[in-house]
């Protein structure tokens, strides 16, 4: 009785059961009710008819020369038997019909037509006052309306009975059906270990509750899929960024140890070494720090920022670092955006590296400001002359780790820094729009939505 087919099949047999019960019981007693109400009438018929054959004045006192098995008062009957017996006050009887035989009404009730027991029989009797004070008691036997009702009862219980078993065993076979998506649904979650999340749940049939369900398992497990496989390479990926930095550290320390303390050129180069490799894992520690930050959805402590000013300032910082690449501040249009300035200053800032870091000897990053007051958005453009992006890796670089082709970054990133700063845009209630052209370069724009007002700010 544990499986929800069972439990379905019994709620709705119950139902039907106590449904048919009670139909069955409404038509039985209105059948009754109709057969025993009609038998009455003909009783009350028959009553009328004696008082109207025994009520001459010349007949009064003398009820023997009515015959009470006459047609008149049988046909009332319809084929069934009427038993008639007239009393006189003092009990004794005056006349009965041949229908009687030996028997005798118990003399003296008066009234309307009352079910009572005669011979062991269910009868119908009537009785009434004659003229001249004698009494009539009509009683008419409903042993056929009876059987009929007996055939009725066991007519109606079992179409009941066949009907539930029918109903029951159907309904059965249906929810069976019905809930099989749902057992799919659970050898699916069974087969699905961490070494093998491949398995899904075929969709097929009408699109009901169940196939919503099964599609939004399959959504589910899409989503578990992507973010295991992606747990994997975030792990494969940091251990794999750790361990040239590592690998360098443990192979200069030991140059430091057999050699350092004799070499002074050995000790410097060592030193160096040890230091931009600690360097190196200070940074990859630092962004993963950030990410996993902005993930977790941190409170930006958000106020009104001049844009032009944060271009400028950054602009500036990166002009200071950069000898090699022209940083050009272009077009500023003045706009206040609502922004964290800590972050959004980290977010630019990985655009402008990235535009600095991927761009030909000599080449050039131009920063723009401008504003589409229509639409109440703000853009702050970084474009650079660098190799452009493949369409191919167009979909791909804001993923975490993910690094473009190895002979063109020639390692010069760990693939986090447009991961960082599309979490930190998109948390300002903006989206980075890239348009590149490969060969000639990109262009990357942080777009503010409303002036950066985000309601989860
Ligand atoms: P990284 O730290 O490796 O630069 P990012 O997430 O910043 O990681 O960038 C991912 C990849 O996108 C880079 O490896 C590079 O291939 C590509 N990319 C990003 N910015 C530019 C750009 N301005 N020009 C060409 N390629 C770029």
């Amino acid at each position: 009785m544990r499986s929800i087919t069972w439990r379905l099949t019994l709620w709705y047999t119950v139902i039907l059961m106590v449904i048919l019960i009670i139909c069955g019981l409404a038509a039985f007693w209105g059948m009754r009710y109709l057969l025993f109400t009609e038998a009455a009438r003909r009783v009350e018929e028959a009553v009328a008819t004696v008082q109207r054959l025994t009520g001459s004045e010349e007949e009064r006192g003398n009820y023997n020369h009515v015959d009470l098995d006459e047609p008149e008062l049988t046909s009332l009957a319809d084929n069934g038997i009427l038993l008639i017996q007239i009393t006189a006050p003092d009990g004794r009887i005056l006349n009965r019909s041949r229908t009687l035989e030996n028997s005798f009404l118990s003399p003296g009730y008066s009234g309307p037509p009352v079910l009572i027991k005669f011979n062991d029989q269910d009868v119908l009797m009537a009785g009434s006052k004659l003229m001249g004070g004698a009494l009539v008691q009509i009683a008419y036997l409903v042993s056929r309306e009876e059987y009929f009702l007996l055939i009725l009862a066991s007519v109606l219980g079992s179409l009941v009975l066949g009907g539930l078993a029918l109903a029951a065993s159907g309904r059965w076979m249906v929810t069976r059906k019905a809930l099989r998506p749902l057992q799919a649904l659970t050898s699916t979650a069974r087969e699905i270990s961490t070494n093998d999340m491949s398995c899904r749940i075929s969709l097929n049939g009408p699109r009901d509750e169940l196939y919503k369900l099964a599609e939004t398992f399959n959504q589910m497990l899409d989503r578990l899929e992507n973010g295991f496989r992606s747990q994997q390479e975030f792990v494969a990926a940091t251990s794999h960024d750790l361990r040239t930095p590592l690998t360098i550290i443990k192979s200069y320390t030991a140059l430091l140890k057999r050699w350092g303390k004799d070499a002074m050129a050995i000790e410097e180069e060592s030193i160096q070494a040890i230091a931009k490799a600690v360097g190196v894992m200070e940074r990859l520690v630092s962004d993963m720090l950030l990410l996993a930050r902005m993930q977790a959805r941190p409170s930006l402590e958000v106020m009104p920022l001049s844009l032009g000013d944060l271009a400028r300032e950054t602009v500036r910082e990166a002009q200071a670092l950069s000898e090699d690449i022209n940083i050009i501040l272009d077009k500023v249009e003045q706009v206040m955006v609502a922004a964290d300035e800590y972050y959004l200053r980290r977010a630019l800032w990985e655009l402008l590296n990235n535009a600095i870091k991927y761009n030909r000897p000599g080449g050039e990053v131009v920063v723009n400001v401008t504003v589409n007051s229509k639409k109440r958005e703000a853009y702050l453009s970084v474009t650079d002359t660098g190799p452009g992006i493949d369409a191919e890796d167009l979909s791909r670089i804001f993923d975490r780790f993910y690094r473009g082709d190895p002979v063109r970054t020639q390692g010069k990133g760990f693939g986090l820094g447009l991961s960082l700063a599309k979490e930190i845009v998109e948390a300002h209630n903006g989206q980075i729009i890239v348009d590149s052209h490969p060969g000639k370069g990109s262009r990357f724009s942080i777009v503010f939505f409303d002036y950066g007002v985000s309601p989860t700010l």
